[in-house]
């Protein structure tokens, strides 16, 4: 071992440069790899590990890449080579959740499902509810601005951060927001630090906004003959006057997938070019959340072949956890590219549309998901896989000429609708290119002056998301 890594090993509990630790670190769900291998792993328990970590990166010059549980889809929490990854999964401690306050503080290793399942045993929840809240960390959901099924009605991850506890690049441990849900002192920090993907601080604390959680929900399924009629449901939903908590699209090849997974039989009466709403109310009473569900059922009737509603939590889980699934699903069926474009609701049943034509295009298979409610869509564009299995030699290679045009097309797409080339997930390394073309040469070069201010040294998360 080399006498600087000595210095960093003498600080920290818990770290290893074994082989396998650092070629998982190399990866996150996005099938992406980075180049080259990280020289260590750093597993922190504590921020001043974190600020130990953060000190010896910067004085030796090491590219730092802090990582969460690794679920990100844009290539951001891979190490790699001469990296440290410090990884915050340990740091998971629920400091404290206030009934009074609606606050919860926590570390940023807890899972988001967990703190969610803290926060309702006293009546509250943590709204922010990606699809990956099984497995997603906090400081993962803060650093990407996740967002989630109960977007719909209450927005993404920015909209529960109330204050930051942050290490910066050179080991100073600051705080930025505060415990009052109001507060403009000074500019807003927490707010640059949410969506920062890793490349700014790194989040060590979080106090969260928690909500009242529903007395009652009800739910609705509605199947249509195309996803550009769905599409146009959801536009009529969202101006319905009613704002449902969950509004999900998911189309007819996406459902055969989930079927497929889940011994489901979804697709079958839109088949395979038909698409389903999930739309789910909310209330304080079962009364409230039907009647909403009625008003929703009536506007969304006369595009749909069919329409269900039903109040018992069983059916509603079946279906939520369905729509949980289409991921891993069609990851089931070949390598994927996922696409997160977001455009304005008026344009969504043109987005979907403009998707489609893509697909037709480039002869590529794209299946579409949406957080209809937010105009966010996830064309997945599947790759078949060579016959060479799930391996991860495969996921490195270059992916096929037209997967990258149907890629490139789908941006357009976004963006001649007055939209974005990433709602949530985040730039990472996958969509740099495109992100720079979103912002245009004079706010790109702000951005860098930015992270300039933050991170001098450039240590954190070089040559992601900017
Ligand atoms: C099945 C599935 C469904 C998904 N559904 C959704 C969805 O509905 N909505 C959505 O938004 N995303 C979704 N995702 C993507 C992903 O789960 C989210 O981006 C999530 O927020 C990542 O959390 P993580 O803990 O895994 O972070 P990681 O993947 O480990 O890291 C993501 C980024 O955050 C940075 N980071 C992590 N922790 C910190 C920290 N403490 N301080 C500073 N930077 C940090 C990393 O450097 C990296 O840039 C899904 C993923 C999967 C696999």
């Amino acid at each position: 071992m080399s006498a600087d890594l000595q210095d960093l090993a003498a600080g920290l509990a818990d770290w290893s440069a074994e082989a396998s630790h650092l070629e998982a670190a190399r990866r996150d769900r996005s099938g992406v790899a980075a180049h080259g291998a990280p020289i260590a792993v750093v597993r922190a328990r504590t921020t001043a590990e974190v600020q130990h970590t953060a000190r010896w990166c910067t004085s030796t010059g090491t590219p730092l890449v802090v990582r969460g549980a690794g679920s990100g889809l844009a290539g951001a929490a891979t190490g790699g080579a001469g990296a440290v990854v410090l990884d915050l999964s340990a740091m998971d401690r629920i400091v404290e959740v206030d009934p009074v306050d609606q606050v919860a503080v926590v570390e940023p290793g807890v899972v988001t499902a967990v703190l969610d399942a803290a926060a309702a045993e006293h009546g509250l929840m943590f709204a922010p509810d990606p699809g990956s809240v099984g497995i997603s960390t906090i400081g993962g959901n803060i650093a990407t601005n996740a967002g989630g099924l109960r977007g719909a009605k209450h927005g993404v991850t920015r909209d529960a951060v109330l204050a930051l506890d942050v290490v910066l690049a050179d080991g100073r441990l600051v705080r930025v927001g505060s415990r009052t849900f109001k507060g403009v002192t000074g500019y807003d920090l927490t707010a640059l630090f949410t969506g920062s993907e890793g490349t700014l601080g790194i989040v060590v604390g979080a106090t969260l906004r928690l909500l009242p959680r529903p007395v009652a929900v009800a739910t609705l399924l509605a199947v249509f003959p195309g996803v550009r009629a769905a599409a146009a449901a959801a536009s009529a939903v969202v101006s319905s006057g009613v704002r449902p908590l969950i509004l999900e699209l998911v189309d007819g090849a996406t459902l055969g997938a989930v079927d497929e997974l889940e011994g489901t039989s979804l697709q079958v009466a839109g088949g395979p070019d038909g698409a389903v709403l999930v739309a789910q109310t909310d209330g304080s009473s079962p009364e409230a959340a039907r009647s909403d569900l009625e008003r929703l059922a009536q506007v969304v009737a006369p595009l749909a072949v069919s329409v269900e509603t039903r109040e018992d939590t069983a059916r509603a889980h079946e279906l939520l956890t369905a729509r949980r699934a289409a991921l891993p699903a069609i990851e089931k069926r070949g390598r994927v590219l996922i696409e997160d474009i977001a455009v304005p609701l008026s344009r969504l049943a043109e987005a979907v549309e403009g998707v489609r034509a893509v697909a037709a295009q480039t002869g590529t298979d794209i299946y579409v998901i949406a957080h209809a409610a937010d105009g966010n869509l996830h064309p997945i564009i599947a790759v078949p896989r060579s016959g060479g299995g799930e391996g991860a030699s495969e996921d490195e290679a270059p992916l096929p000429p037209e997967v990258l045009a149907a890629a490139d097309r789908v941006f357009d797409v976004a963006l001649r609708l007055g939209g974005t080339v990433t709602g949530e997930h985040g730039v990472g390394v996958l969509k740099r290119d495109h992100a720079a073309r979103e912002l245009g040469p004079d706010v790109l070069a702000l951005q860098h002056q930015i992270k300039a201010v933050l991170d001098p040294a450039g240590i954190l998360n070089p040559h992601k998301a900017l």
